[in-house]
Protein backbone atom coordinates (compact mmCIF):
# COMPACT_ATOMS: atom_id res chain seq x y z
CA UNK A 1 0.00 0.00 0.00
CA UNK A 2 1.36 3.52 -0.99
CA UNK A 3 0.88 6.29 1.78
CA UNK A 4 2.81 9.28 0.52
CA UNK A 5 3.15 8.66 -3.47
CA UNK A 6 6.80 8.78 -4.74
CA UNK A 7 5.98 7.38 -7.97
CA UNK A 8 9.25 8.26 -10.56
CA UNK A 9 11.16 10.00 -7.99
CA UNK A 10 14.53 9.54 -6.98
CA UNK A 11 15.55 8.82 -3.98
CA UNK A 12 19.10 8.42 -2.43
CA UNK A 13 19.69 6.53 0.38
CA UNK A 14 23.41 6.48 2.13
CA UNK A 15 24.12 3.80 4.81
CA UNK A 16 21.18 1.69 2.24
CA UNK A 17 23.07 -1.34 2.69
CA UNK A 18 21.93 -1.94 6.19
CA UNK A 19 19.82 -1.38 9.51
CA UNK A 20 17.89 1.81 8.85
CA UNK A 21 19.23 2.95 5.59
CA UNK A 22 18.09 -0.72 4.13
CA UNK A 23 14.59 -0.37 5.82
CA UNK A 24 14.53 3.31 4.38
CA UNK A 25 15.04 1.99 0.57
CA UNK A 26 12.21 -1.04 1.40
CA UNK A 27 9.77 1.87 1.80
CA UNK A 28 10.70 4.07 -0.38
CA UNK A 29 10.16 1.97 -3.20
CA UNK A 30 7.23 0.65 -1.51
CA UNK A 31 6.05 4.27 -2.61
CA UNK A 32 7.10 3.95 -6.11
CA UNK A 33 10.35 6.10 -5.84
CA UNK A 34 13.36 4.72 -7.78
CA UNK A 35 16.05 4.27 -5.64
CA UNK A 36 19.93 4.79 -5.18
CA UNK A 37 21.41 2.65 -2.68
CA UNK A 38 24.82 3.80 -1.27
CA UNK A 39 27.13 2.17 0.91
CA UNK A 40 30.62 2.10 1.58
CA UNK A 41 30.28 -2.08 1.20
CA UNK A 42 29.16 -2.50 -2.35
CA UNK A 43 27.90 -5.70 -1.97
CA UNK A 44 25.31 -4.91 0.25
CA UNK A 45 23.82 -2.30 -1.37
CA UNK A 46 23.63 -4.81 -4.45
CA UNK A 47 21.52 -6.94 -1.83
CA UNK A 48 19.45 -4.26 -0.55
CA UNK A 49 18.49 -3.58 -4.37
CA UNK A 50 17.82 -7.02 -4.75
CA UNK A 51 15.53 -7.15 -2.09
CA UNK A 52 13.41 -4.24 -3.84
CA UNK A 53 10.04 -4.34 -5.43
CA UNK A 54 10.89 -3.75 -9.32
CA UNK A 55 14.61 -4.10 -8.67
CA UNK A 56 15.79 -2.95 -12.18
CA UNK A 57 15.12 0.48 -12.02
CA UNK A 58 16.60 0.94 -8.82
CA UNK A 59 20.61 1.46 -8.89
CA UNK A 60 23.28 0.06 -6.02
CA UNK A 61 26.33 2.51 -5.78
CA UNK A 62 29.57 2.04 -3.62
CA UNK A 63 30.72 5.42 -2.05
CA UNK A 64 32.76 6.59 1.02
CA UNK A 65 30.19 9.78 2.23
CA UNK A 66 33.76 10.93 3.80
CA UNK A 67 35.68 11.35 0.73
CA UNK A 68 34.79 14.26 -1.31
CA UNK A 69 35.77 12.74 -4.40
CA UNK A 70 34.08 9.78 -3.50
CA UNK A 71 30.90 11.22 -3.36
CA UNK A 72 31.53 13.01 -6.36
CA UNK A 73 32.20 10.18 -8.60
CA UNK A 74 28.96 8.36 -7.21
CA UNK A 75 26.79 11.78 -8.00
CA UNK A 76 28.21 11.41 -11.31
CA UNK A 77 27.41 7.60 -12.33
CA UNK A 78 23.54 8.17 -11.13
CA UNK A 79 22.83 11.02 -12.96
CA UNK A 80 24.48 9.61 -15.72
CA UNK A 81 22.11 6.61 -15.34
CA UNK A 82 18.51 8.44 -14.65
CA UNK A 83 19.68 11.40 -16.96
CA UNK A 84 18.24 13.25 -14.07
CA UNK A 85 19.39 14.25 -10.50
CA UNK A 86 17.63 12.58 -7.20
CA UNK A 87 15.31 14.93 -4.95
CA UNK A 88 15.26 13.12 -2.45
CA UNK A 89 18.25 12.29 -0.30
CA UNK A 90 18.55 10.48 3.34
CA UNK A 91 21.84 10.48 5.19
CA UNK A 92 21.63 7.98 7.25
CA UNK A 93 25.29 6.40 6.27
CA UNK A 94 26.97 6.18 10.45
CA UNK A 95 29.28 5.03 12.69
CA UNK A 96 29.62 4.55 16.44
CA UNK A 97 32.85 3.18 17.87
CA UNK A 98 33.14 3.13 21.71
CA UNK A 99 35.88 4.13 23.28
CA UNK A 100 36.88 5.72 26.97
CA UNK A 101 36.92 8.65 26.54
CA UNK A 102 40.23 9.35 27.82
CA UNK A 103 42.12 6.93 25.62
CA UNK A 104 39.97 8.20 22.49
CA UNK A 105 43.10 9.22 19.76
CA UNK A 106 42.45 11.59 17.83
CA UNK A 107 42.50 9.87 14.38
CA UNK A 108 39.66 7.84 15.99
CA UNK A 109 37.69 11.20 16.72
CA UNK A 110 38.06 12.37 12.80
CA UNK A 111 36.70 9.31 11.90
CA UNK A 112 33.53 9.77 13.67
CA UNK A 113 33.48 13.27 12.74
CA UNK A 114 34.31 12.46 9.22
CA UNK A 115 31.82 9.65 8.58
CA UNK A 116 28.78 11.26 10.64
CA UNK A 117 29.15 15.01 10.13
CA UNK A 118 31.40 15.53 7.13
CA UNK A 119 29.96 13.15 5.14
CA UNK A 120 26.22 14.65 5.93
CA UNK A 121 27.91 17.99 4.56
CA UNK A 122 29.45 16.59 1.68
CA UNK A 123 26.30 14.77 0.74
CA UNK A 124 23.69 17.59 1.41
CA UNK A 125 25.89 19.84 -0.52
CA UNK A 126 26.59 17.78 -4.06
CA UNK A 127 22.81 16.68 -3.75
CA UNK A 128 21.91 20.87 -3.41
CA UNK A 129 24.17 21.38 -6.30
CA UNK A 130 23.44 19.02 -8.59
CA UNK A 131 19.62 19.84 -8.22
CA UNK A 132 19.75 23.53 -8.25
CA UNK A 133 22.08 23.20 -11.44
CA UNK A 134 19.35 21.40 -12.82
CA UNK A 135 17.29 24.47 -13.54
CA UNK A 136 13.27 24.63 -13.20
CA UNK A 137 11.21 24.39 -10.73
CA UNK A 138 13.00 22.30 -7.61
CA UNK A 139 11.24 20.59 -5.13
CA UNK A 140 13.85 18.75 -2.81
CA UNK A 141 14.03 16.73 0.61
CA UNK A 142 16.81 15.71 3.07
CA UNK A 143 16.06 13.78 5.95
CA UNK A 144 19.37 13.43 7.96
CA UNK A 145 19.45 10.87 10.62
CA UNK A 146 20.77 12.06 14.09
CA UNK A 147 20.04 10.06 16.98
CA UNK A 148 18.85 10.64 20.67
CA UNK A 149 22.04 10.06 22.06
CA UNK A 150 22.90 14.15 20.23
CA UNK A 151 20.65 15.10 23.48
CA UNK A 152 21.70 13.16 26.18
CA UNK A 153 25.02 12.01 25.62
CA UNK A 154 26.88 8.75 26.38
CA UNK A 155 29.87 7.79 28.26
CA UNK A 156 32.79 6.58 25.90
CA UNK A 157 30.52 7.74 22.71
CA UNK A 158 31.45 11.58 22.67
CA UNK A 159 33.33 11.94 19.06
CA UNK A 160 29.86 9.80 17.95
CA UNK A 161 27.28 12.08 20.46
CA UNK A 162 29.10 14.69 19.16
CA UNK A 163 29.15 14.45 15.57
CA UNK A 164 24.99 13.47 16.20
CA UNK A 165 24.78 17.01 17.74
CA UNK A 166 26.68 18.77 14.70
CA UNK A 167 23.91 16.44 12.51
CA UNK A 168 21.01 18.62 14.41
CA UNK A 169 22.54 21.87 13.67
CA UNK A 170 23.52 21.51 10.29
CA UNK A 171 20.22 20.66 9.41
CA UNK A 172 18.54 23.80 10.70
CA UNK A 173 21.23 26.07 8.98
CA UNK A 174 20.78 24.08 5.48
CA UNK A 175 17.02 24.03 6.26
CA UNK A 176 16.77 28.00 6.54
CA UNK A 177 19.90 28.19 3.82
CA UNK A 178 17.67 25.94 1.51
CA UNK A 179 13.86 26.32 1.62
CA UNK A 180 13.49 29.21 -0.68
CA UNK A 181 15.18 27.56 -3.06
CA UNK A 182 12.56 24.52 -2.81
CA UNK A 183 14.67 22.67 -0.57
CA UNK A 184 13.45 21.24 2.95
CA UNK A 185 15.61 19.56 5.34
CA UNK A 186 14.82 17.80 8.19
CA UNK A 187 15.82 14.53 10.71
CA UNK A 188 15.54 12.04 12.71
CA UNK A 189 16.44 11.32 16.17
CA UNK A 190 16.28 7.54 16.79
CA UNK A 191 16.60 5.60 20.40
CA UNK A 192 17.50 2.02 19.93
CA UNK A 193 17.40 0.50 16.93
CA UNK A 194 17.82 -3.24 16.14
CA UNK A 195 20.58 -3.11 13.90
CA UNK A 196 24.28 -3.74 13.05
CA UNK A 197 25.14 -1.39 15.16
CA UNK A 198 24.07 -1.78 18.44
CA UNK A 199 25.50 -5.66 18.19
CA UNK A 200 28.65 -4.58 19.81
CA UNK A 201 26.87 -3.42 23.17
CA UNK A 202 26.53 -6.38 25.43
CA UNK A 203 23.31 -7.93 26.28
CA UNK A 204 23.08 -6.77 29.79
CA UNK A 205 23.97 -3.59 28.74
CA UNK A 206 21.00 -4.02 25.99
CA UNK A 207 18.71 -5.22 29.23
CA UNK A 208 19.09 -2.50 30.89
CA UNK A 209 18.51 0.26 28.59
CA UNK A 210 15.11 -1.35 27.56
CA UNK A 211 14.23 -0.90 31.17
CA UNK A 212 14.65 2.94 30.92
CA UNK A 213 12.29 2.87 27.25
CA UNK A 214 8.98 3.73 28.11
CA UNK A 215 7.56 1.14 25.61
CA UNK A 216 9.91 -1.29 26.71
CA UNK A 217 11.64 -2.63 23.65
CA UNK A 218 13.90 -1.66 21.54
CA UNK A 219 12.80 -0.06 17.71
CA UNK A 220 12.71 -2.06 14.79
CA UNK A 221 14.85 -0.22 11.62
CA UNK A 222 10.86 0.05 9.86
CA UNK A 223 9.72 2.19 12.03
CA UNK A 224 12.05 4.56 11.77
CA UNK A 225 11.81 4.02 8.11
CA UNK A 226 8.10 5.54 8.17
CA UNK A 227 9.51 8.98 9.89
CA UNK A 228 11.82 9.39 7.06
CA UNK A 229 9.42 9.32 4.30
CA UNK A 230 6.84 11.26 5.98
CA UNK A 231 9.17 13.70 6.04
CA UNK A 232 10.75 13.04 2.91
CA UNK A 233 7.31 13.47 1.31
CA UNK A 234 4.62 16.43 0.37
CA UNK A 235 2.93 14.87 3.33
CA UNK A 236 4.64 16.92 5.76
CA UNK A 237 5.12 20.14 3.67
CA UNK A 238 5.39 23.06 6.24
CA UNK A 239 7.79 20.63 8.17
CA UNK A 240 11.54 22.75 7.67
CA UNK A 241 14.29 21.98 10.18
CA UNK A 242 12.42 20.13 12.44
CA UNK A 243 13.39 16.42 14.49
CA UNK A 244 11.06 14.02 14.95
CA UNK A 245 11.97 11.75 18.20
CA UNK A 246 11.69 7.71 17.05
CA UNK A 247 12.76 6.30 20.41
CA UNK A 248 9.62 4.55 22.23
CA UNK A 249 9.67 7.40 24.73
CA UNK A 250 12.86 6.87 25.48
CA UNK A 251 14.63 10.72 26.77
CA UNK A 252 11.07 12.42 26.17
P1 LIG B 1 24.22 0.10 10.34
O1 LIG B 1 23.32 -1.05 10.15
O2 LIG B 1 25.63 -0.15 10.78
O3 LIG B 1 24.22 0.97 8.98
C1 LIG B 1 25.15 1.99 8.73
C2 LIG B 1 25.65 1.82 7.31
O4 LIG B 1 26.53 2.91 7.00
C3 LIG B 1 26.47 0.52 7.14
O5 LIG B 1 26.09 -0.17 5.98
C4 LIG B 1 27.89 1.07 7.02
O6 LIG B 1 28.76 0.23 6.29
C5 LIG B 1 27.64 2.36 6.29
N1 LIG B 1 28.81 3.23 6.33
C6 LIG B 1 29.75 3.34 7.32
N2 LIG B 1 30.70 4.20 6.96
C7 LIG B 1 30.37 4.66 5.73
C8 LIG B 1 30.97 5.57 4.83
N3 LIG B 1 32.13 6.20 5.13
N4 LIG B 1 30.37 5.81 3.64
C9 LIG B 1 29.21 5.18 3.31
N5 LIG B 1 28.60 4.29 4.11
C10 LIG B 1 29.17 4.04 5.32
O7 LIG B 1 23.63 1.08 11.41
P2 LIG B 1 22.19 1.76 11.55
O8 LIG B 1 21.76 1.53 12.92
O9 LIG B 1 21.31 1.43 10.42
O10 LIG B 1 22.63 3.28 11.43
C11 LIG B 1 22.06 4.16 10.47
C12 LIG B 1 22.09 5.56 11.04
O11 LIG B 1 21.22 5.59 12.18
C13 LIG B 1 23.46 5.97 11.54
O12 LIG B 1 23.70 7.31 11.17
C14 LIG B 1 23.34 5.84 13.04
O13 LIG B 1 24.20 6.70 13.72
C15 LIG B 1 21.89 6.21 13.25
N6 LIG B 1 21.33 5.72 14.51
C16 LIG B 1 21.25 4.38 14.79
C17 LIG B 1 20.71 3.97 16.00
C18 LIG B 1 20.59 2.52 16.40
O14 LIG B 1 20.25 2.23 17.56
N7 LIG B 1 20.81 1.58 15.51
C19 LIG B 1 20.23 4.92 16.91
C20 LIG B 1 20.32 6.27 16.59
C21 LIG B 1 20.86 6.66 15.38
P3 LIG B 1 29.69 -0.81 7.15
O15 LIG B 1 28.74 -1.72 7.86
O16 LIG B 1 30.49 -1.49 6.09
O17 LIG B 1 30.48 0.05 8.09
Amino acid sequence: MSFYNMLGKIALVTGGGSGIGRACCEVLAREGARVVVADINLQTTQETVSLLPGSQQHMAVGVDVSDKGSVEAAFKSFHKNYGEPPSLLVNSAGIAPMSPFTDTSEEEWMKVIDVNLKGTFLMTQSFTKMLLDGGGEVQGSIVNVSSILAKSGLPSLEPYTASKGGVISLTKSCAASLIRKGIRVNCVLPGMITTPMIQPLNEVYQKKVMKIIPQGRAGHPHEVAEAIAFLLSDRSSYMVGSCIEVTGGYMM
